[in-house]
This record gives C-alpha cells, structure tokens and sequence, in this order.
C-alpha cells in the first residue's frame, strides 16, 4: 500500500525542492480544500508553485490563464523538463496545433493547460465544457482591474467562471496589487469567501544602489565595469528611450561586450530573436526600454542597471525584481540625473492622470534622494515596515550624515533670486561657481553680487545639493517655464534667516571600483567551486543544446551552485540539492555524477565514500528499475539484489512483492528445508536444478531470515 502523497512529496518529486517558502504550504492547503484565493507575492517569490503541486494532486485539468504568450511556452517548457505534462493554448498556435492540445485534454493526458484569456472565452462553452477541470489559476491577476497598472480588457470576461463553474476553486496571483486592486480582483472574479495571501515583498538577495549625477561618458564607463567585472553573469540595463538603448548597447559592443537592444519599435521577430537569445544565454546584456522583461522567466539574471531614472516606485521595483529570482545575490544599480526628470515631466505632461503620475515621479525622487536604508523605504512605499536597515543598499553600506546646510541654501536662494529666478540648474551653479562661459557674460550674470559665492564647492555637489533642496520644497521647478527654479515660500523664510535648515553631506565623489573576483586558487574550497561551477555550467549548456530549452530549465543558478558547493558523487547526494527532483534526477544524475567525479579526481580532491545500500535505496525510492541501478551505479545486477535483500532485513524496505514473487520463495523455503543449507547459495541452486537464479535464491534467504524461518 502507498502512503497518500502530500503537497511536501510532490514538492520534492516534481520541482526537486526540499521545503516550501513562507505560505506557499498554507496557500496550497486551502486551494486543496476548494477555496477561492488571492496571493500576493513579489515576483520571483515562488507562485507558480502556489498551483502546480494543487495541479499534480488533483484529479483533472488545472486551467492556468496568463496573459503572456512568451511567459507561457517558457513555463511549459520548465515543467516538461520536471516531467510534468503541460500544453498552452493560445492565438500564436494554428488550428491543427491547438486541436492536438484539446485533444490531449480529452484523453486526460494533461495536468496543467496554459490558455490566454481570448482563447479561454473563446472555447470556454465549446471544446472546454468536455474536460474535467479540478482547478483554475489567473496569473498576473492584477490585470483584471483598472485600478492595476496594466489592465487588460480581455481580463475582466474572467467574471464569467465563477458563473459557469460555481465549484471549481480559483488562484488569483499577482506581483503587483494595492489595496484597491485586490478589492476590485475579488469583486470581479466573483470570489467567495477567499483566502487573501500576502507575502513579503522584501527580496533581501538584491542589493540596492542608487547614483545620481554621474555625467554620460563616465556612467558608460562605469557600466562597462561593471558588466565586464561579472564574468558569464548576465543583466538587463533599462533605459528611457528608444535611442538611449541602442546607444548603450553601441557601447557595450565596442567594448567587447555581447549585448543586445530591445524596444518596441522593433519588428516583433527581431524582438523575439533577441529575448530568446537572452534567455539561452547567447546575449549577456540587454539594453532595453521596459517594454522587456514582462514575458521573461529567466531565473539567472544577476544585476539590473537603470540607466535612467524610472518613471514611478511601482515600475522600477518590478524591473529590479527580474534580478535574481532564484534567490542568489544579484545587484542592481539605478543611475539618476535631473536630465531624467525633465524627460520624465514632459512624458507626463502628454499623459493622462497628470497629477498621478506627477505624484509618482516625486516619490521615486525621494526614494532616489533619501538618507536611509532605501529597502525601508521601498517596503513602506507597499505598506510593510522593515524595523530593521538592510546592510545591503547603498546607503546602509555608507551612510550619510546631517549638518546645517543653511549657509549653503543661503547662497543658492540668493543668486537665484539675483538671477531673477530665470535660471535652470546648470546655470545656477555656472553663476555660483563663477563661471566665465559666454551664455554668462553675455548675460550680465557676472556681475551680480553672488557671483563665484559658492566656488568652494564643484559641479557635482551643487547638483546634489540643489536636487536636496528640491526635495525638501525649498526650490521648486517650473516645468511650464522652461525648467525655471523659483523660490519657495519656505525657501524664503531660511533666505531671510528665520529657519535652519540641515541637508545630507555627500560622500566624496569616489570613482567606482569594480569588484574583482578573487584570483582561482587550488587549494582554496571557495575557488574549487567557483570552478567546479563554471564546468559544470558547461555540462548543462550541452544539455540545454540538445533539447533546445535555456540552460536554466535544466537546473537553475542556485541547483548548479549548490551542486558544486557539496561535491555529490553519488545519486544519494545529488538528491538532496533543491532543485533537483525525480525526472531531472533520472535524466541528468548520471552525468553530472560522473563528471564531477572525474573533475574531482584531476583536480587531486579526494571524493567521499560512498554507501553503497543507501546509494541503492535511494534509486529505489527514485523509481529507478535494478537494471538502471545496475547501469547508473556501473556494478553488477546481482549486487543490487543482494544490497535489497540486506535492505530489507535492516527494515528499509517494506515488502519484497516487487522483486520475487510467493511461488519462488515458497521453492526456495522448501530446497532450504530439504538441504539443511542456509547460507551457501550453489547447493540450493543445484538442488533447484538450476531453475531459480541465484538472485531469487538470495532474496528468498532474506525473506526467510527477517521471518525468522531460518
Ligand atoms: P513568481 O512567479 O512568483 O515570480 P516563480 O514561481 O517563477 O516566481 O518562482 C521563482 C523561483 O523560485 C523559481 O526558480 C522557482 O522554481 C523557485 N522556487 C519556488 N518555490 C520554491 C521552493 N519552495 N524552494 C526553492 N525554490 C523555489
Ligand atoms: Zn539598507
């Protein structure tokens, strides 16, 4: 008898993970007992699974609807590389594609059926009411609601299941939902009575860096740094423009650098061209507008630049959570001028919801400009307190101090009010700096009385300090009169000494310092695995070449470092790593057993030994046949059956039934009782006229001892 499988076993046997993230194991018991569910999880937290292991443990057809044509081939394609059946359905396929699919359907040969929600409505009276469906799940649910920032018309029909299959549990997940979404997706899915999941939206694996300032050629500079000091990892840089992408990827090449551009002025072939050349790490580098990235799966991108400020905290939390979903370090950098803030403003300013949108500009500022841990603030900004600061942005790294800045302020308020308040920035710290440029003189400027006041200060610290005091309120730009700074009623009660004011001193400009990998050392364990990593990166290249899928589906980032931290060489190991589950171990096991075997062996480390009855039991358990032990483990089929009848007397395993059958113990027990022999397997072999191989012989002894017979 087989114990009943629990949602850990499938988690393990299907997805190769030994333990469930925070919630998911609640969320999938309540799916479990039928009820309608909201989750709320960061991207990269781990929903699919939210669905999945309900889908292998349901009787029929788990309905997974998503609006994103690319994101839907790739999860197919990751969970047929678990063993897992899965088809999709969508508008990209032809007839006779789609009908193969439905029928599979019909046949029962699926466990989980991607669809788009066109393609859903479209079928949902015909060819979908003949299935069994045990469970429907609405990825990117968020686009259900106008309230949503990517609301999608075709979403809000999805009304019509909770009509139709009154009994059929929903999931709604989303990565991205404020109050007022979550509200609107439970009214228009008809929810009743739902479980609401909220996970943490922290993502403590990416660290946070922000840099303001930084003139053109010296960013470019400094990202080709920072690109080139990660050797095989790969990133996405975003940028504002269209232009701008392909301008940072010119550089990126010239520098020798395999990058590419994406936008959506693009054909959509050479766009696709490019995303799967990313994703099967023929692209290190992408440079793209944020058109890219919604329908992308990739666990392995270890940093994300925006070379531009983005255009709200929504939006630039989102791109930054494309890093490191697999939960290894990654970094992301975010590069901000106020040259991005003009282009921003005149954006919103075509744009509906002007105020909005204004609003959000301003709070990506803030969180730009701010003296604290920017992992606090942007966990507030989503209704989380973080009480602790998070030693891993910028600001936590290096922090910032106070002092009284109102002699500063004093200056700048003064020559702008001098300048007649008909200045931007650039000129003002010209004026300030006392800057003898031919705009200037011509204009009279250098002759006012404070001119060349703020010398002792450079360029760069007037920007940051007059961006602070944009902040604060104390200078305000007039977007409608040509990025003018005026003085603020505030502003001018520290112009005339009635309030101090302080502001955040600046770090010294330092240059950046790429990291630099540690030199490979022999007898360093760190550096083996670092280069036990990059061969076995190369193991999985050829596999992911063969059977044409990104090299990550084969195992992820995390799986393959975790594989060359531990040094497995035996199945009984390998098993154990996250990641590695029953299929992949039965496909991949071997080799990459082998080559870390021969890999340890040139390298002088002596590999561990090995057990060889626990090796056995766990290809058993696997479902491994004694043939493929014999062939996985390069001994004798013999072996194997005398390492099972050891197992069994030792209580590790339950029963025998699949090896031997009652008729051939019951000979053997007789030839036993005949021959007085026990022990020696050639007399009971010659007794039984050589009818029943010694294998059997030595499995019925086994029987027979554990039963106390003999
Ligand atoms: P999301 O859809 O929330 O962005 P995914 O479902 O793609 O995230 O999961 C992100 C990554 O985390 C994937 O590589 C996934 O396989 C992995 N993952 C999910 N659950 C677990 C778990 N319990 N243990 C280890 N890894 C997990
Ligand atoms: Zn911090």
């Amino acid at each position: 008898m087989q114990a009943t499988i629990n949602p850990q076993d499938i988690l393990k046997k299907h997805f190769g993970y030994e333990q469930f993230r925070p919630l998911q194991a609640q969320i999938i018991e309540g799916v479990l007992n039928n009820r309608d569910t909201l989750v709320l999880m960061p991207t990269g937290g781990g929903k699919s699974v939210c669905f999945q292991v309900p889908a292998m443990l349901l009787p029929g057809i788990t309905l997974v609807i998503s609006p994103l044509i690319a994101l839907m081939k790739d999860q197919v394609e990751a969970l047929r590389a678990n063993g897992i059946k899965a088809a999709f359905l969508n508008s990209s396929m032809d007839n006779n594609e789609a009908e193969a699919v439905v029928r599979l359907c019909h046949q029962n040969e699926l466990k989980l059926l991607y669809i788009s929600p066109e393609r859903l409505i479209s079928i949902i009276d015909g060819l979908l009411s003949k299935i069994q469906i045990s469970l429907i799940a609405i990825d990117e649910a968020h686009c259900i609601s106008q309230w949503g920032h990517d609301f999608r018309p075709e979403y809000t029909k999805l009304g019509m299941l909770k009509a139709k299959w009154p009994d059929i549990p929903i999931i709604a997940l989303t990565a991205t939902a404020d109050k007022i979404t979550r509200k609107d997706i439970i009214t228009q899915l008809g929810f009743v009575e739902p479980n609401v999941f909220v996970a943490s939206f922290d993502r403590p694996n990416l660290s946070l860096e922000v840099k303001f300032g930084v003139k053109k050629k010296k960013k470019v500079e400094e990202i080709i740094h920072f690109v080139k000091a990660r050797k095989n990892e790969s990133g996405i840089i975003y940028c504002l423009s269209r232009a701008g992408t392909e301008e940072i990827c010119a550089e990126l090449v010239h520098a020798g650098i395999n990058a590419g551009f994406y936008h959506a002025g693009m054909a959509s072939d050479q766009r696709s061209k490019v995303q799967e050349d990313f994703i099967n790490d023929r692209l290190k580098v992408i440079c793209a507008t944020i058109a890219f990235g919604m329908g992308i799966d990739k666990s392995n991108v270890r940093f994300v630049i925006h070379n531009n400020l983005p255009k709200n905290i929504e939006g630039y939390y989102q791109e930054i959570g494309r890093a490191g979903r697999d939960g290894l370090p990654s970094d992301t950098v975010l590069y901000y001028g106020i040259g991005d803030v003009i282009m921003l403003r005149r954006f919103i300013d075509e744009s509906g919801q002007k105020e909005l949108n204004l609003e959000k500009l301003n709070r990506i500022q803030q969180f730009s400009e701010a003296g604290i841990c920017r992992r606090k603030i942007l966990l507030a900004y989503f209704g989380e307190t973080l009480t602790e600061n998070c030693n891993n942005c910028d600001v936590c790294k290096n922090p910032r101090m106070n002092f009284d800045g109102t002699l500063i302020i004093q200056k700048a308020l003064s020559a702008l009010t001098r300048l007649e308040e008909k200045v931007g920035f650039n000129m003002l710290i010209d004026v300030l700096r006392g800057s003898h440029k031919k705009e200037i003189v011509e204009a009279g400027f250098d002759k006012i009385k404070t001119f060349g006041a703020g010398k002792d200060l450079g360029f760069y610290d007037w920007q940051q300090y007059l961006l602070q005091m944009l902040n604060l309120g104390i200078i305000e730009m007039a977007y409608d009169e040509a990025y003018t700074l005026k003085v603020s009623d505030f502003g001018k009660e520290i112009l005339f000494g009635k309030k101090h004011m302080h502001l955040v001193a600046l770090e010294p400009f330092t240059p950046y310092k790429p990291v630099v990998k540690r030199e490979l050392q022999f007898d360093n364990t760190a550096d083996l695995t670092d280069k036990l990593f990059d061969y076995l990166r190369g193991i999985r290249k050829e596999f992911a070449e063969t059977e044409n899928v990104p090299a990550y589906v084969i195992f992820s980032d995390a799986t393959l470092k975790e594989i060359a931290q531990r040094k497995p060489v035996a199945i009984s190991d390998l098993i154990h790593i996250n990641g590695v589950g029953e299929y992949k171990l039965h496909k991949y096991g071997n080799r990459f057993i082998k080559e870390i075997k021969s890999w340890l062996k040139q390298n002088d480390v002596k590999a561990p030994k090995v057990d060889t009855y626990k090796e056995t039991l766990t290809l058993l358990n696997a479902g491994y046949s004694i043939e493929e032990i014999a062939e996985t483990r390069q001994i004798q089929v013999n072996s194997i059956y005398s390492h099972i009848g050891q197992l069994y007397k030792q209580n590790l395993i339950d029963s025998l039934d699949p090896y031997i059958n009652a008729a051939e113990i019951d000979r053997v027990r007789n030839a036993v009782k005949e021959t007085g022999e026990t022990k020696t397997l050639t007399p009971l072999f010659v007794h039984l006229r050589e009818e029943v191989p010694f294998t059997m012989i030595r499995l019925a002894l086994s029987y027979l001892e554990k039963a106390g017979e003999i």
